[in-house]
């Protein structure tokens, strides 16, 4: 198709769209968990006493025996087919933020050709993708063995429905024959553990006598754009990047705020029912959903769970909404940055651990004892924020927030924890010891639990901080769109792993000499904040003081890209911490590393292409048609003597020009690849690539603007933005 022919094919249909036939509510109670083979199925369909063994397994983790494996994998299958299922699948989730699965057949046939059904709990226990080509970070290449997926017995199974057919699926983590995680799941189960080890050891430490496993759990805001499909399949970026790689700034963006939560469009409410009565289905706590702010934008959040399941949950609901949006007839966007100039979109990961006996131990509590194990904790954030800021960057880095962190709209790339007014100024007295005076004069409360009761207001809240404290729980909301919350989850487990070892150590000194357990805590808290207090910041995030003073005074670090963050993955500090808390070995810690960098460099060379390809092929051609109408009318013109304004034809001329000088330098530098170290390699994708795309499309943008609107090929941003 020529000119705008596609763009106005686009509006046709859109504007001509069959309303999709979506079936009649179900009321809540008629569809929750039915496709999930959750504990309640379990106990109905098997014996007690495996029952009792999966119970446990799940709670605390402890391994399952294969005998109960093989009850536990009859009575999922006769589940799983009597809902239609005829393959199972192990669903698994490699380092790069994707969702993998192989499926088999539950079918068999026997010497007389008749077909059985087969699955036995070593299926169950065991599956055995041809994982060869996931990246794995060369920890396979050495012995060139494939990696194998197992069963993680405390993520339920569930039922994956489409159209005509139904699949059971199997969580898993995916692993090396030699035992290396190749996956996001087994850090994150691993880290877990780590806390809960760590956590122990405060608690005990702190006279608590019955202590529970300790489970971190987890609560992801999801943002998303939603854009007619029509529009995005006449867009190449999009459909390969996933972004807009070109297109001016419209009339209108978002200067109003009137799309922030305004009325949702009926479609896209009917969209969301959609969605949501299929996230009910698969056990999802969908809760709530609203307009954001930009134009075209959403955010749909589920009620928290504990972390591995809320990982897991996540990604399914990932898969969900984009399946979903195309049966509405939009595209599911969930890059970080799909729109230059308008906000772009996170994903804040609410984040605490506790566990049935001590409760959530980020929330203050009742009392001045559960005052104290909360101090605690909550130190034991802001120490681990402090000491591994780089990280939790590190954990958050990908291509695409890098457009986002940093910009007017999402937490800047220097990590800082905002407490708000009340505990800041808690931690303050602690640091300046007026808390140990009222202590050691027996004010026994501290007056904290009157200084601790939180307001929960949300306007309360700082939105320019990137780690913050909500009441009862922190919320990362530097985390992008299109991430796995495992990797931000693990780091947060693990450092607060780190630092509730930290803190036992000192305690036990503390103790030791005698002092009481709120002089001893308050000992080791003053001892914190001298040491890591910095990392508390309550202003305004955003402002250029705030980033002059983080680095300058507070010594903190911004790493605004990618290219500057990752290297934190092999300082001695980190290797250090995951080796210690067992979450991962020095070698698979490299192989994160070298996996992470890969698909950085990938994913900028992939749009560094399309940029060249669309220029030349898209852009070029429309603005010299443009040129060529221009210059015909001048000549018509001229020959009747009149004279014609060529300011335009001179600026489209001169951005045609610039653009292609760009065009030419950015084809130039995409072939490099002779670089010392990853690390160069990257740093040359962030400072070289990126800028001369920007370049392209500084000339692009501004063709736009004057090009004939019926010559333009591209859906522009007013369309895609404002078309429903
Ligand atoms: P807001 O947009 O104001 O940040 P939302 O209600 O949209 O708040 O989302 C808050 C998220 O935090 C939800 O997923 C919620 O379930 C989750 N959450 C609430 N309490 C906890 C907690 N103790 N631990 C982890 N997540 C939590
Ligand atoms: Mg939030």
């Amino acid at each position: 198709m020529s000119g705008n022919e596609s763009r106005l094919q686009a509006i046709y249909q859109i504007t001509n769209r069959e309303p999709v036939q979506v079936s009649k509510p179900e009321v809540m109670n008629k569809i929750w968990a039915t496709d999930v083979f959750n504990l309640a199925k379990m106990e109905e369909s098997i014996a007690k006493n495996a029952f009792k063994q999966v119970k446990n397994t799940v709670q605390t983790g402890t391994p399952l025996d294969p005998s109960t494996a093989d009850v536990v994998a009859a009575a999922m299958k006769e589940w799983a087919i009597s809902k239609g299922a005829k393959f199972y699948s192990h669903i698994f989730y490699p380092m790069t933020n994707i969702t993998a699965e192989k499926h088999d057949g539950f079918i068999v046939t026997n010497s007389d050709g008749a077909a059985i059904t087969e699955f036995t709990g070593s299926l169950l226990i065991k599956g055995e993708p041809d994982g060869s080509s996931f990246p794995n970070g060369s920890i396979r290449m050495t012995n060139a063995a494939r990696g194998y997926t197992a069963w993680d017995p405390t993520s339920p199974a569930y039922i994956m429905q489409t159209a005509n057919g139904s699949t059971l699926m199997i969580p898993s983590v995916f692993m090396s024959w030699t035992g290396e995680a190749l996956d996001k799941k087994i850090p994150l189960l691993r880290s877990n553990h780590a806390m809960n080890k760590a956590a122990h050891r405060v608690l005990s430490l702190m006279g608590e006598k019955e202590i529970s496993t300790l489970n971190s759990s987890c609560g992801a805001e999801q943002e998303y754009f939603l854009i007619d499909t029509n529009f995005a399949n006449s867009r190449p970026d999009l459909l390969l990047a996933g972004r807009t790689l070109f297109g001016a700034s419209p009339a209108k963006g978002q200067e109003f705020d009137d799309h922030y939560f305004g009325a949702i469009p009926a479609r896209v409410q009917v969209f969301m029912q959609d969605l949501e009565d299929k996230l009910f289905r698969l056990g999802i706590p969908a809760k709530t959903h609203h307009n954001e702010v930009a134009p075209a934008q959403f955010e749909i959040a589920p009620y928290y769970e504990s972390a591995n399941v809320a990982a897991d949950h996540q990604q399914l609901m990932m898969t969900l909404l984009k399946s979903t949006a195309r049966k509405h007839g939009f595209t599911c966007l969930l890059h970080e940055k799909p729109f230059a100039g308008i906000n772009g979109s996170g994903k804040h990961v609410n984040w605490s651990v506790g566990n049935s006996t001590q409760g959530n131990l980020l929330d203050p509590g009742k009392t001045p004892h559960d005052n104290l194990n909360f101090l605690l904790f909550c130190g034991a954030v802001i120490r681990g924020v402090h000491k591994f800021g780089p990280l939790l960057r590190a954990a958050i880095a990908t291509a695409s927030n890098d457009h986002r962190l940093g910009a007017n709209e999402a937490p800047p790339a220097i990590l800082s924890v905002y407490l708000g007014d009340q505990l800041e100024k808690v931690y303050k007295d602690i640091l300046e010891g007026k808390l140990i005076k009222a202590a050691a004069a027996g004010v026994m409360d501290l007056g904290l639990s009157q200084i601790l009761h939180f307001e929960r207001d949300p306007g309360d809240r700082n939105r320019t901080s990137p780690f913050a404290f909500t009441g009862n729980r922190f919320e990362f909301r530097a985390v992008g769109s299109s991430q796995s919350v495992s990797g931000p989850l693990v780091t947060m487990n693990t450092m607060l792993a780190d630092s509730l070892n930290w803190v036992a150590d000192k305690l036990e000194i503390e103790l030791k000499k005698g002092s009481t357990q709120t002089i001893a805590v308050m000992a080791v808290l003053k001892e914190l904040m001298q040491k890591h207090g910095n990392v508390v910041f309550g202003g305004d995030g955003y402002s250029s003081e705030w980033h002059r003073m983080a680095v300058e005074e507070r010594g903190l670090k911004n790493l605004p890209t990618t290219a500057d963050a990752l290297p934190a993955l092999r300082e001695e500090s980190v290797k250090k911490l995951f080796e210690s808390t067992g979450v991962l070995s020095p070698v698979e810690l490299e192989s994160r590393y070298e996996v992470y960098a890969e698909q950085y460099i990938l994913s900028i060379e992939v749009e560094a292409k399309l940029v060249v390809d669309m220029a030349k092929t898209l852009i070029y051609p429309a603005a010299i048609r443009y040129l060529s109408d221009l210059a015909m009318a001048a000549s018509s013109m001229a020959d009747l003597n009149v004279e014609l304004d060529d300011s335009i034809a001179q600026k489209v001329a001169a951005e045609t020009n610039a653009m292609l000088a760009a065009v030419a330098k950015l084809s130039e530098v995409i072939g490099r690849h002779d670089f010392a170290t990853t690390e160069d390699h990257m740093k040359f994708c962030a400072h070289e690539i990126r800028p001369l795309m920007v370049a392209v499309r500084v000339h692009a943008d501004a063709l736009e603007a004057e090009v004939a609107d019926e010559l333009w090929p591209l859906p522009k941003y007013s369309e895609m933005l404002f078309i429903k």
